[in-house]
């Protein structure tokens, strides 16, 4: 169901409360928050949109988990700062999200400004999603736009109690996540690939399940594909397999093949006698899947498994993928998540991306602008995949 998005409202003049997720990894030291700037730079649509129309924007964000105290650390200030500066323009920052402080600083903005209100998990009420918390929040605009898709899998005041309160509607980012994920889920030209990998089968079973209804081809690589592999009769050497899914796993196969579903699995596979990021070049070898010694780890998808599933690949028109190939954050190990992404972007296909180490990955081979889609969620992404009305969705009207 369509939502009300930005552009069904008129906020000329208004006071526009924008709930964004500007949840950057803050504890790692300020000077990391340059590396972050694509989760800021994601709302920069919607809030230039609203500058452009003159309205007082106030933006919201939970930032870490300070657990319903004030955490020193935790404050939005500096991420007030570095949004500043993307947007050539001064963001105020408040000590509070809530109060009357808050309330009397709303009430001397200009046509124009920008404020961003104070960690709304300082207070409790924001997870335990308290309708005093999400009225006090909603009193301070006219217009509620909801832009932060990655919280949106949280039913938490300020994703679905302020719409209750206040006329609200989709932002762009929003929008562009609902549209483009959607329509690869729901209307895709196909014919339709999931590319799946990651750690666990377990942590993607729902995807899988929704995805199998929908697809024509499959591709599993990464630690998944360990147990997909064992559920197939190979060893897997010391890999760690999910021995409660291998019964998961061969029906997801006996499913796919009922359905005349085309899937992929490792042919070789890049194995390592340690499991770690710098092993000796002695101890790293790429071996067929029936070879695999005893005491030695899956790494990542070998080199005739990349070339097989680009060339299966290649003839798709929509693929959404979730998961790296290997252990992508070891150099070593990542050619397979390297090469792989390489040929996703390349493909005259419209290419979705979920899962935050995926979107991490994307993003630091430096593809993120040839896909068609990088989802902003993880957790919300994944939801999304498992054909889930995410709860922040939900509470926005449709149109
Ligand atoms: P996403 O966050 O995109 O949904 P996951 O969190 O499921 O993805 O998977 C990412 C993790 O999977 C990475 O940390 C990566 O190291 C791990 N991984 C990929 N392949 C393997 C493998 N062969 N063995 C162990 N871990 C793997
Ligand atoms: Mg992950």
């Amino acid at each position: 169901m369509a939502k009300r998005t930005l552009k069904d409202t008129e906020v000329e003049g208004k006071r526009v409360l924008v709930r964004v997720d500007f949840n950057v990894p803050i504890d790692q030291g300020i000077e990391t928050l340059a590396s972050y700037d694509h989760r800021l730079r994601a709302s920069l649509p919607t809030i230039q949109y609203l500058l452009e129309r003159n309205s007082k924007v106030i933006l919201c964000s939970h930032l870490g988990r300070p657990s319903g105290r004030v955490v020193e650390e935790l404050r939005m200030a500096p991420v007030a700062d570095r949004l500043s500066l993307l947007l050539s323009q001064p963001v105020g920052h408040l000590p509070d999200c809530v109060g009357p402080e808050v309330e009397s600083a709303v009430e001397t903005m200009s046509s124009g400004d920008i404020l961003m209100l104070e960690n709304l998990r300082f207070h409790s009420e924001e997870e335990k999603n308290d309708p005093d918390f999400a009225r006090a929040l909603a009193s301070l605009s006219d217009v509620f736009v909801m832009d932060a898709f990655a919280a949106a899998h949280r039913a938490h005041a300020s994703t679905v109690g302020v719409p209750q309160y206040v006329p609200s509607v989709a932002g762009l980012l929003m929008q562009r996540e609902i549209e483009l994920m959607g329509r690869a889920l729901e209307s895709p030209e196909l014919p339709l690939a999931a590319l799946l990998g990651g750690a666990k089968v377990s942590d993607k079973i729902m995807v899988l399940e929704n995805l199998l209804g929908r697809v024509q081809a499959l591709f599993i690589g990464g630690g998944m594909s360990n147990t997909f592999l064992k559920a197939t009769g190979y060893s897997v050497g010391a890999s760690s397999v999910e021995e409660d899914r291998l019964e998961v796993a061969s029906q997801i196969l006996q499913r796919a093949k009922n359905n005349g579903i085309t899937v992929h699995l490792p042919q070789d596979v890049v194995i390592s006698r340690e499991f770690r990021s710098d092993p000796d070049p002695e101890s790293v070898r790429t071996v067929p899947v029936d070879q695999v010694p005893d005491d030695w780890y899956v790494m990542d998808i070998g080199v005739r498994s990349i070339e097989a599933y680009v060339a299966g690949l290649r003839a798709c028109k929509t693929v959404i993928w979730n998961g790296p190939m290997g252990v992508f954050e070891f150099p070593a190990f990542a050619e397979g998540t390297r090469r792989i992404g390489e040929a996703v972007a390349s493909l005259d296909a419209a290419t979705v991306v979920g899962g935050g180490s995926t979107a991490e990955a994307v993003e630091e081979l430096g593809i993120t602008d040839r896909m068609t889609h990088v989802s902003t969620g993880g957790g919300a992404s994944l939801e999304f995949m498992e054909g889930k009305e995410l709860p922040g969705i939900a509470a926005l009207p449709d149109k």
